[in-house]
Protein backbone atom coordinates (compact mmCIF):
# COMPACT_ATOMS: atom_id res chain seq x y z
CA UNK A 1 0.00 0.00 0.00
CA UNK A 2 3.27 2.45 0.86
CA UNK A 3 4.18 1.44 -2.56
CA UNK A 4 1.24 2.17 -4.06
CA UNK A 5 1.22 5.59 -2.94
CA UNK A 6 4.80 6.52 -3.70
CA UNK A 7 5.82 4.39 -7.06
CA UNK A 8 4.64 6.46 -10.20
CA UNK A 9 3.44 4.75 -13.47
CA UNK A 10 0.22 3.14 -12.15
CA UNK A 11 -0.27 -0.40 -11.60
CA UNK A 12 2.40 -2.58 -13.37
CA UNK A 13 5.16 -0.54 -11.43
CA UNK A 14 3.52 -0.85 -8.22
CA UNK A 15 2.80 -4.64 -8.97
CA UNK A 16 6.40 -5.21 -9.85
CA UNK A 17 8.12 -3.12 -6.94
CA UNK A 18 5.31 -4.81 -4.27
CA UNK A 19 6.69 -8.24 -5.34
CA UNK A 20 10.35 -7.30 -5.30
CA UNK A 21 9.56 -5.58 -1.54
CA UNK A 22 8.35 -9.21 -0.67
CA UNK A 23 11.57 -11.00 -1.48
CA UNK A 24 13.60 -8.57 -0.07
CA UNK A 25 11.60 -8.11 3.35
CA UNK A 26 11.84 -12.33 2.82
CA UNK A 27 15.78 -11.40 3.40
CA UNK A 28 15.06 -10.29 7.04
CA UNK A 29 15.04 -12.82 9.68
CA UNK A 30 10.96 -12.58 10.86
CA UNK A 31 10.13 -15.83 12.89
CA UNK A 32 9.16 -18.17 9.81
CA UNK A 33 11.36 -20.80 9.71
CA UNK A 34 10.65 -22.69 12.34
CA UNK A 35 6.98 -22.77 10.63
CA UNK A 36 8.11 -23.48 7.59
CA UNK A 37 10.18 -26.43 8.78
CA UNK A 38 6.80 -27.82 11.24
CA UNK A 39 4.73 -27.79 7.69
CA UNK A 40 7.95 -29.50 5.93
CA UNK A 41 8.27 -31.97 8.09
CA UNK A 42 4.71 -33.40 8.07
CA UNK A 43 4.19 -36.77 7.63
CA UNK A 44 1.95 -37.17 4.85
CA UNK A 45 0.12 -34.67 3.08
CA UNK A 46 -3.27 -34.43 4.58
CA UNK A 47 -0.89 -33.72 7.65
CA UNK A 48 0.26 -30.69 5.83
CA UNK A 49 -2.62 -29.32 4.48
CA UNK A 50 -4.11 -29.14 7.89
CA UNK A 51 -0.89 -27.30 8.90
CA UNK A 52 -1.17 -25.02 5.96
CA UNK A 53 -4.69 -24.34 5.47
CA UNK A 54 -5.67 -23.00 8.68
CA UNK A 55 -2.54 -20.93 9.12
CA UNK A 56 -2.61 -19.85 5.38
CA UNK A 57 -6.57 -18.65 6.36
CA UNK A 58 -5.91 -16.98 9.44
CA UNK A 59 -2.89 -14.79 7.36
CA UNK A 60 -4.98 -13.61 4.80
CA UNK A 61 -7.84 -13.02 7.68
CA UNK A 62 -4.94 -10.63 9.26
CA UNK A 63 -4.12 -9.20 6.23
CA UNK A 64 -7.37 -8.65 5.06
CA UNK A 65 -8.12 -6.33 8.55
CA UNK A 66 -4.95 -4.59 8.38
CA UNK A 67 -5.97 -3.94 4.54
CA UNK A 68 -9.29 -2.41 5.53
CA UNK A 69 -7.96 -0.46 8.81
CA UNK A 70 -5.41 1.40 6.49
CA UNK A 71 -7.81 1.85 3.23
CA UNK A 72 -9.41 4.11 5.86
CA UNK A 73 -6.39 5.54 7.10
CA UNK A 74 -5.60 9.23 6.11
CA UNK A 75 -2.26 8.13 4.75
CA UNK A 76 -4.21 6.40 1.90
CA UNK A 77 -7.38 8.16 1.35
CA UNK A 78 -5.96 10.20 -1.67
CA UNK A 79 -4.92 6.85 -3.31
CA UNK A 80 -7.22 5.27 -5.65
CA UNK A 81 -8.40 1.55 -4.49
CA UNK A 82 -7.31 -0.50 -7.55
CA UNK A 83 -3.60 0.63 -7.05
CA UNK A 84 -4.11 0.26 -3.46
CA UNK A 85 -5.26 -3.63 -4.13
CA UNK A 86 -2.28 -4.08 -6.81
CA UNK A 87 0.29 -3.26 -4.08
CA UNK A 88 -1.44 -5.32 -1.65
CA UNK A 89 -1.81 -8.28 -3.83
CA UNK A 90 1.43 -7.85 -5.76
CA UNK A 91 3.29 -7.85 -1.98
CA UNK A 92 1.56 -11.60 -1.28
CA UNK A 93 1.65 -13.11 -4.71
CA UNK A 94 5.21 -15.10 -4.06
CA UNK A 95 3.53 -16.69 -0.98
CA UNK A 96 0.72 -17.37 -2.92
CA UNK A 97 2.55 -19.26 -5.48
CA UNK A 98 4.41 -20.76 -3.01
CA UNK A 99 1.16 -22.36 -1.45
CA UNK A 100 0.00 -23.31 -4.66
CA UNK A 101 2.92 -24.97 -5.43
CA UNK A 102 3.12 -26.67 -1.93
CA UNK A 103 -0.58 -27.96 -2.32
CA UNK A 104 0.27 -29.97 -5.86
CA UNK A 105 1.50 -32.98 -6.19
CA UNK A 106 3.55 -32.25 -9.18
CA UNK A 107 3.73 -28.23 -9.37
CA UNK A 108 4.88 -27.22 -13.07
CA UNK A 109 8.65 -26.47 -13.33
CA UNK A 110 7.68 -22.92 -13.79
CA UNK A 111 6.35 -22.53 -11.06
CA UNK A 112 9.31 -25.01 -9.33
CA UNK A 113 11.47 -21.89 -10.85
CA UNK A 114 9.55 -19.01 -8.90
CA UNK A 115 9.11 -21.03 -5.41
CA UNK A 116 12.98 -21.67 -6.02
CA UNK A 117 13.74 -17.99 -6.63
CA UNK A 118 12.01 -16.84 -3.64
CA UNK A 119 12.93 -19.34 -1.49
CA UNK A 120 16.64 -18.27 -2.18
CA UNK A 121 15.32 -14.88 -1.19
CA UNK A 122 14.45 -16.24 2.22
CA UNK A 123 16.80 -15.47 5.07
CA UNK A 124 18.50 -18.67 5.67
CA UNK A 125 20.83 -18.71 8.60
CA UNK A 126 19.50 -19.35 11.98
CA UNK A 127 16.39 -17.21 12.49
CA UNK A 128 16.88 -15.56 15.39
CA UNK A 129 13.40 -15.25 16.31
CA UNK A 130 11.36 -18.26 17.45
CA UNK A 131 8.12 -18.62 16.40
CA UNK A 132 6.37 -16.62 19.13
CA UNK A 133 8.96 -13.81 18.58
CA UNK A 134 8.52 -13.61 15.34
CA UNK A 135 5.07 -13.16 15.62
CA UNK A 136 5.27 -10.72 18.08
CA UNK A 137 8.29 -8.98 15.98
CA UNK A 138 5.56 -9.01 12.88
CA UNK A 139 2.27 -8.00 15.31
CA UNK A 140 4.87 -4.69 16.66
CA UNK A 141 5.32 -3.48 12.69
CA UNK A 142 1.79 -4.48 11.71
CA UNK A 143 0.73 -1.59 14.91
CA UNK A 144 3.38 1.12 14.12
CA UNK A 145 2.46 0.85 10.23
CA UNK A 146 -1.58 1.26 11.17
CA UNK A 147 -0.36 4.08 14.02
CA UNK A 148 2.03 5.99 10.97
CA UNK A 149 -0.85 5.72 8.62
CA UNK A 150 -3.08 7.62 11.14
CA UNK A 151 -0.73 9.71 12.38
ZN1 LIG B 1 7.79 -15.03 1.12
Amino acid sequence: MALAKVVPGGEIPVFLTAILSHLALDAIPHGDTGIGHWVHSSPDRKTKLSRLLPMSIADQLIALIVFLILLRSPAFAAVPLPLLLTGAIGSMLPDYLTGIRDLLQRPPSWLETLHRLHDRCHFHDRDPFSIRGGLIFQALLILVSIFLAWR
